[in-house]
């Protein structure tokens, strides 16, 4: 099995501080997040620090000759690429989700969002939204477009507050992924 991160749950989240093969070593660039084989994980890392690790690496192939703040635009996704990408996704299939789901379209997305989560390429962000997922109060609500548009602002907006960011007011939601403003 060559995925980033375990499907149970052994590896640690970024903000733990007990050492395991996930763990930032020294050498890397702070900010930058490691997969399972112990190789700088692109997915989980910010464009940012994965610039300050390239600069700051002995032996590396993209030494830029000046200071670069911002990587090639064809660039593999950073985390916040990845992120943007990946909510564009999600909230549009909320918003174009029946009004009423029959039973066996509730039990794909049901599924997809399961499967979603424990493949998302980010092993960090896919474990912490496990998480929350498995709090009774945030499992997802499938029933039809409006329960599924707010439960995925809800579950957005978890992530805005982990990084520290301002909630969206999900009364909005449809306006910004369905309706337009
Ligand atoms: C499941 C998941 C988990 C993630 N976990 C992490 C993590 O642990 N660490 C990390 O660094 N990054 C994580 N990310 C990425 C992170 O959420 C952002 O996508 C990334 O930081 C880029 O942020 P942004 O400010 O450009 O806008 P984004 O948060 O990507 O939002 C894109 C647009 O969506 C709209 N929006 C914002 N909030 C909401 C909402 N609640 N409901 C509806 N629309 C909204 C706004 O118009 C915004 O411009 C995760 C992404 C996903 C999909």
């Amino acid at each position: 099995m060559s995925f980033p991160f375990p499907s149970s749950g052994k590896a640690s989240s970024s903000k733990d501080t007990t050492r395991n093969e996930h763990e930032e070593p020294s050498k890397h660039a702070p900010g930058v997040v490691l997969d399972k084989d112990g190789k700088p994980c692109r997915t989980c890392t910010s464009s940012a620090a994965w610039m300050a690790m390239m600069k700051s690496s002995p032996g590396k192939k993209l030494t830029p000759a000046a200071p670069v703040a911002q990587p090639p635009s064809d660039f593999p996704p950073d985390v916040e690429e990845l992120g943007r990408s990946t909510w564009t996704m999600l909230h549009s299939m909320a918003a174009t989700y029946p009004t009423t789901a029959p039973p066996e379209t509730q039990s794909i997305m049901k599924q997809f969002i399961s499967t979603f989560s424990k493949l998302y390429p980010c092993w960090h962000c896919a474990e912490d939204f496990r998480g929350w997922m498995a709090k009774p109060e945030n499992e997802p609500k499938v029933q039809g477009q409006d329960e599924l548009g707010l439960w995925m602002c809800q579950a957005h907006n978890a992530v805005n507050v982990k990084l520290g960011k301002s909630e969206f007011d999900c009364s909005l939601w449809k306006q910004r992924w369905k309706d337009g403003w």
